[in-house]
Order: C-alpha cells, then structure tokens, then sequence
C-alpha cells in the first residue's frame, strides 16, 4: 500500500535509517515507523552526533513552548488516515511526535528522529555521570564504614551489602 506524507501527502518511500527500514518523505524529509523501530533505533544508536547537530536541538530547546502544542496541526495517520496523538517525546523534552493510536506507528518530523537519539544520548551520558557520582560516594561510604566501625560492624548487615554492592556492580 502506498503511504503518504501526513504533512505534504507526497509520495513516502523506503528508506534505510541505520539498518532500519522505514518510510520518508522525499520532500519535507518527515519519516513514519510503522511499528517499534523507534526503540530499536534508540537503542541501538549508531550514530555520533556532531557539536553542530547538538547545537541545533539545544537552539530548538531554547525556543520551544509547550503551549506551541495546543496550536499545532493535527497530523492524520498515514496508514489509517484518524488523527493522531501529539506527545512531547519522553514526557517533557521539547521534541513532539505523532503517534497513532490504532496502528502504534509514529510520525517525525524531518530532524525530529536526530534530535529524539541526541536526547537518549545525553541523557544516558548524565545518567552515567549521577552513577560515577553515587558510586564514588557510596564507596565512601563504605571505607568510612570500614574504618570506623571495623571490627564490630563491619559491613556485616547483608542488605547495607547488597544496596552497596549493588550499586558499585551497576556503577561499574
Ligand atoms: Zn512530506
Ligand atoms: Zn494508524
């Protein structure tokens, strides 16, 4: 079945996105995943981005309102043609997608796919960050405990050592 460009309603094509087939539209660059390709491309996250790609979704960032939401065009599914969902991706960053409800696919706006793998990037990266800095702390945590209160207590409670270790393991 030939799909069209909820956007143009040109033509859309198969296209390659980093192994992944979806369909794009050869004019306005909008890109539909007819199913869970979202996730897998986030997860699997090919790409480097540039300085000057993150610049550009910080730009974006800067000038987003959320009341832009409210104003904006209701996209129909491409493949089952009812209106579909506007959500900011993730909750509250400052890209927003389509998404229908019936079919589960989702429509992007040209770039829109860049900026949703920028976001898990950097958010990952923090993510590792706030564990480094857990970690340090909770190793810490653990010297002062063996320093003070050695021999008597020791880190003999096995929950203290299983939160302990548990993070250090996920930290590490
Ligand atoms: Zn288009
Ligand atoms: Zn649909």
């Amino acid at each position: 079945m030939q799909l069209h460009c909820p956007r143009c309603r040109s033509s859309l094509r198969q296209a390659n996105y980093e192994g992944i087939t979806i369909q794009q539209c050869e004019r306005c660059s909008g890109q539909w995943l007819g199913g869970p390709e979202l996730r897998t491309i986030i997860d699997a996250r090919e790409r480097q981005f540039s300085e000057e790609e993150r610049a550009r979704l910080a730009a974006h960032e800067k000038t987003f309102s959320p009341d832009r939401l409210a104003s904006e065009q209701i996209l129909d599914c491409p493949k089952c043609t009812g209106p579909m969902n506007k959500f900011r991706y993730a909750g509250d960053s400052p890209v927003v997608i389509d998404r229908c409800a019936a079919c589960e696919g989702t429509w992007l706006d040209g770039g829109e796919l860049e900026h949703v793998q920028i976001l898990a990037e950097t958010w990952e990266r923090d993510l590792a960050g706030d564990l480094a800095q857990h970690g340090a702390r909770l190793n810490r945590l653990r010297l002062d405990a063996d320093e003070k209160l050695t021999p008597k207590l020791h880190v003999n409670s096995p929950l203290l050592r299983g939160l302990l270790g548990g993070f250090v393991r996920f930290w590490e």
